[in-house]
């Protein structure tokens, strides 16, 4: 597939063209940010990583009925995936309390909760992407009252097929975020709802069932060093990367641009 213009550069992603309007090329780069791009690093591999996780995390919600917009990986790094109009929300499942539930409202960390706690944020990096309720929602037109009813029900199947695919091999799903998009399907001719971006340990949080072990970006936003190896772990028990990679976490320096002379 020949990559075509870039459009779009995201913290962690690159979005390319195709020569096919209906696709794309998603590119996972290595760097991490984190609170709204006031930390950020380049974390050695973390790019491909992420890549294999996702691509197994979104074909196995597939084989379960969950509509995404992923084709295929291309390569290390990359993924063709469907072109898709993205709702600009941020879903939010939260099983245990943690981050900026518990900062917010004072629930203290580790909190199981009864039942999964949906949140909505407004994807907006210059407001910190807001908390908002579905009022907000219906209000400004960033959904409808209908796709909010399909995409919760959505939401609601992911986070069962996923705490049970990640408890299965000792890992507690404690929340995530998931975005969704319209995407054209061929099939039926129509414009349909389809998970989009990732689900990764950049998007998830993951903790070892018995040790607590936090084994996502939390490694990165609290400085607990071990990232790449954290993720090569959840990467393992997916039975992903059975052996060892030699990739490793590197924090790299300033890079120097190289000049070449005119001919
Ligand atoms: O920070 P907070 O507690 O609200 O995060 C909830 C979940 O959503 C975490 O798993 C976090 O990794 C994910 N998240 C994300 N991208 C954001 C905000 C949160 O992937 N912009």
């Amino acid at each position: 597939m020949i990559k075509g213009n870039k459009l779009y550069e995201g913290k962690a992603k690159i979005i390319y063209e195709t020569k096919d309007k209906n696709l794309l090329i998603q590119h996972f780069k290595d760097d991490a940010t984190a609170f709204n791009n006031l930390k950020k690093a380049k974390i050695e591999g973390k790019g491909v990583l992420n890549n294999r996780i996702s691509e197994y995390i979104l074909t196995n919600l597939s084989y379960c009925g969950i509509k995404t917009h992923f084709v295929k990986r291309l390569n290390m790094r990359e993924q063709l995936i469907k072109k898709a109009e993205i709702f600009p929300i941020e879903f939010i499942v939260r099983n245990v309390a943690t981050g900026s539930l518990s900062k917010r409202l004072g629930i203290p960390d580790g909190t199981v909760l009864e039942k999964p706690l949906m949140e909505y944020c407004y994807k907006k990096d210059e407001l910190n992407d807001p908390l908002v309720s579905k009022e907000h929602i219906y209000a400004f037109g960033w959904a409808t009252e209908n796709e909010m009813k399909m995409i919760d029900k959505m939401t609601l199947r992911i986070n069962d097929i996923l705490s049970g695919l990640f408890r299965a091999v000792g890992i507690k799903l404690i929340d995530f975020k998931i975005e969704y998009g319209k995407a054209w399907n061929k099939d039926i001719e129509k414009n349909e709802i389809v998970l989009v971006d990732e689900i990764s340990p950049d998007t998830c949080r993951l903790w070892d069932t018995k040790s607590e072990k936090k084994l996502d970006k939390d490694r990165f936003r609290k400085n607990l060093g071990n990232i790449i190896q954290a993720y090569q772990e959840v990467a393992r028990r997916l039975g992903i990367m059975p052996e060892e990679t030699n990739i490793s976490e590197v924090n790299f320096g300033k890079t120097i641009p190289i000049k070449f002379k005119k001919k």
